[in-house]
């Protein structure tokens, strides 16, 4: 495993779906969302929403100081029962953000990777094993029991079950 670059789970990462902003439909309509505690391990403190929109606000590093803000365009799309939104990141549509390297990305431009992926070959070798051990150790434990057993007997080792931290 050494020298091998580490693979960043998805799932491991603070994130956001767009549902949870709850999008105005109208035009003109915003609210402002806390998320002081939906994202307690970044620095984002809330988002202010419209309904083509959304500006994530950031704590500043000292006070005093104005905190950044990170705005992302929400793009409606038509469904059979209403409107859904989307958020809009490096051309791409996407459900979901994740907080990586102090800001928001999506699932693109993160560079990271979802779990499930690290079952195939490739996305194995990209992680180490040690990393997996104490992402399933954590609150994850219980979801992926599966696949920690089938990824405990194809490297015919026994990950420990207790959580690493
Ligand atoms: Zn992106």
């Amino acid at each position: 495993m050494k020298g091998r670059p580490r693979a960043t789970i998805l799932e491991s990462l603070a994130s956001i779906h767009c549902k949870e902003l709850h999008p105005p439909s109208r035009y003109g309509a915003s609210h402002t969302i806390d998320l002081s505690l939906k994202m307690p391990q970044t620095r984002i403190t809330a988002a202010k929403v419209t309904c083509d929109s959304v500006t994530f606000y950031y704590r500043p590093m000292h006070r005093g100081e104005t905190g950044n803000t990170q705005v992302f365009r929400l793009l409606p799309q038509r469904t059979g029962y209403g409107v859904r939104h989307m958020f809009e990141c490096c051309g791409r549509r996407v459900m979901r953000l994740y907080f990586v390297r102090g800001e928001l990305h999506c699932r693109f431009c993160s560079g990271a990777i979802h779990l499930s992926q690290t079952t195939n070959k490739a996305g194995r070798k990209a992680i180490a094993l040690s990393q997996l051990e104490s992402l399933m150790g954590s609150s994850a434990y219980g979801r992926y029991r599966k696949l920690r057993e089938r990824l405990a007997k194809r490297a015919g080792i026994a990950l420990i079950a207790k959580p690493l931290r």
